[in-house]
C-alpha cells in the first residue's frame, strides 16, 4: 500500500515538473527526489515523503492543492500547502541585509502559519539541505545568499530541533560558501591537529576498550569530528586561541542504557584526571532541544586534553536527527496526532512545540495570547511584542521603545513623543516585554534628540538616529556654534 502510494507521487511529479530543468541543467524531478530520499532516511511518516515529493509542485506547476488532495487525501495536501506558504511568505526578499532580520521576526509568523504541524518545518529542511548539496551550480551572488540565509535560520532550526547531523553538515557547507578562506583554513587546521593527536587518540581507545571489556560493558566507541563552522564559532569566543578549545578531540561512547552511563563516567575517572568544572550531566538535566549525553573532559596520563561523551543508542539517535528520530520510534499512529495538534509523546523539552501550536491554533481563532507564557525557545534571545494592530515584532532582549518605533520606521522613531505599553502611558526607558501592546505617539514637529542614544539598544535604531542627526546638523547655519551633547 504504502509503497503504491509513494510510487505514485513520483509519477504525478515527474509528469508536472516534465520538461522543466533546475539550474545544474538536471531534470528537475531529481531535486524533489532527492527531498524524498532525505526524508526517507529521516525515517519520516509517509504523508510527509509524499509531501516531499511533491513540495514544489504547487508553486511551480500547474498542478493543485485540490488535486493533491483528491489523489493523497487531506493530510499531503496540508503539508504541501504549508511548504507553498513557507515560501511564498520568503519569496518577497530583495537584498539580503533587509531580508535576514526579517525572515527571524518572520519565523514566528511562519511557524504560526505553518506551524500546526512541525514536518512542514522538516520538509523545508530536507529541501533546504538538497539545495545546498547542489549550490555550486547557481551563480556566486545567489549562492552566497543562500548559505548566509541557511547559517542565520536553518541551521539554527536544526539545533532547535536536536537535528545535529543536519545542523553540522548545514553549517559547514554554508560556511564554505560564505567564508571560503576562513572555511578552508579552519578545515586544515582541525585535520592537521586530528592528525597529531591520532596517535594519542588509539592509546586512549585501546586503554578505554581493555577497560570497558574487562568490567564486561557492552559499548561502541568512536571518535567525534567537530564541525568547522562550530569551531570558527568557538574560535571567536575564545580570542582565537585553539589550545583553549577541549572538546577539539573527543570519543562517544555509546552504550545500551542510562546506569551503564554512569558507571562509564566513573570508570573514565579513574583511569583519567578529570578537569573539574567540567563534567556535565545532560542526562539528568537536558539541553532545551532535549539533547542527552554525559560529558566529561579528562586529562590524560601523556598530559593529553580529552573530551568523553556518553550516552544510550537513543540518545545517539536523537542528537543525530532529533525531532525526526521520534517520528521513527512512534511510527505512524502519531501522525494524526501532528496534524491536530494534539502531540503527547514529545520529550519534555520540545513541549515548546505543542506549546507553540496551540498558540497558533488560539490566534488564529482570534483569541489573545499570552506570549509571555510560551517557552519561545527557538527565540531565547528575543521577545516579540505587539504593534496596536496586532503585527508581531521581534526585537533582542532589553529594547526600549525607541528600539521598536525605529524598527517599525525610522520617520516614526524620529518624530517620538511619548509611548503607551499596554494601553497605559509609559516611559521611554522602559523595558519591553514579551507580549506587550506597545503604541508610539508621534508629532511631526518632534526631532529626533541626541539624548535618545541612552534610551537605545539596538545597532539599527542608532544608525537611524544618527543619520537623523546628522541630517538635522546640516541645516543649521554655520554661525550657530556646535552644541555639547546633552
Ligand atoms: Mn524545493
Amino acid at each position: 500500500m504504502g509503497k503504491r502510494r509513494v510510487d505514485k507521487a513520483i509519477k504525478v511529479a515527474t509528469k508536472a515538473h516534465e520538461g522543466q530543468l533546475r539550474k545544474s541543467g538536471d531534470p528537475y524531478i531529481v531535486h524533489p527526489l532527492a527531498v524524498m530520499k532525505i526524508l526517507q532516511d529521516w525515517h519520516m511518516d509517509e504523508d510527509t515523503i509524499i509531501a516531499g515529493v511533491l513540495h514544489d509542485t504547487v508553486e511551480d506547476t500547474s498542478l493543485t492543492l485540490e488535486d493533491i488532495k483528491n489523489e493523497f487525501g487531506e493530510g499531503v495536501a496540508h503539508l504541501v500547502d504549508g511548504v507553498t506558504k513557507l515560501s511564498k511568505a520568503r519569496s518577497g526578499m530583495r537584498d539580503i541585509d533587509t531580508y535576514l532580520p526579517q525572515t527571524r521576526d518572520n519565523l514566528l509568523r511562519l511557524l504560526i502559519a505553518t506551524g500546526a504541524d512541525i514536518r512542514v518545518l522538516i520538509i523545508k529542511l530536507a529541501d533546504r539541505l538538497h539545495n545546498l548539496r547542489t549550490l555550486s551550480a547557481l551563480p556566486p551572488d545567489k549562492q552566497k545568499k543562500i548559505a548566509k540565509e541557511t547559517l542565520e535560520v536553518f541551521a539554527p532550526l536544526a539545533d532547535r530541533l536536536n537535528m545535529g547531523r543536519l545542523r553540522v553538515e548545514m553549517s559547514d557547507v554554508a560556511f564554505s560558501y560564505v567564508d571560503p578562506k576562513r572555511y578552508n583554513e579552519l578545515k586544515d587546521l582541525l585535520e592537521e591537529r586530528n592528525r597529531s593527536a591520532e596517535k594519542t587518540l588509539k592509546k586512549i581507545q585501546e586503554e578505554i576498550s581493555e577497560l570497558l571489556t574487562r568490567e564486561k560493558i557492552k559499548f561502541e566507541l568512536s571518535g567525534r569530528i567537530k564541525s568547522i563552522y562550530s569551531l570558527h564559532k568557538k574560535l571567536a569566543k575564545y580570542d582565537q586561541n585553539i589550545d583553549a578549545i577541549y572538546d577539539l578531540t573527543a570519543l562517544r561512547i555509546i552504550v545500551d542504557d542510562i546506569t551503564t552511563c554512569y558507571l562509564v563516567l566513573g570508570l573514565i575517572h579513574s583511569l583519567y584526571t578529570p578537569m573539574s568544572g567540567r563534567i556535565k550531566d545532560y542526562i539528568a538535566m537536558p539541553k532545551q532541544n532535549g539533547y542527552q549525553s554525559l560529558h566529561t573532559t579528562v586529562i590524560t596520563k601523556d598530559k593529553k586534553i580529552i573530551e568523553f561523551q556518553i550516552r544510550t543508542k537513543e540518545m545517539h539517535e536523537y542528537a543525530e536527527h532529533g525531532l525526526a528520530a521520534s517520528f521513527y520510534y512512534n511510527e505512524q499512529k502519531i501522525t494524526e496526532n501532528y496534524r491536530t495538534g494534539k502531540i503527547q509523546h514529545l520529550p519534555m523539552n520540545l513541549l515548546w512545540i505543542t506549546e507553540l501550536q496551540q498558540a497558533a491554533a488560539q490566534l488564529r481563532a482570534g483569541k489573545k495570547v499570552n506570549l509571555d507564557k510560551l517557552k519561545l525557545n527557538l527565540f531565547a534571545d528575543k521577545i516579540f511584542v505587539y504593534t496596536p494592530k496586532g503585527d508581531i515584532v521581534d526585537l533582542p532582549q532589553g529594547s526600549l521603545p525607541l528600539d521598536f518605533a525605529y524598527r517599525l520606521h525610522s520617520e516614526i522613531g524620529g518624530h517620538v513623543t511619548g509611548v503607551k505599553i499596554n494601553g497605559k502611558m509609559s516611559n521611554l526607558n522602559t523595558k519591553l516585554k514579551h507580549g506587550d501592546v506597545v503604541e508610539i505617539l508621534t508629532s511631526k514637529t518632534q526631532t529626533a534628540k541626541s539624548s535618545w542614544f541612552d534610551k537605545i539598544i539596538t545597532p539599527h535604531a542608532r544608525n537611524k538616529l544618527r543619520q537623523q542627526l546628522g541630517r538635522a546638523s546640516e541645516v543649521i547655519p554655520k554661525m550657530t556654534p556646535p552644541k555639547n551633547k546633552k
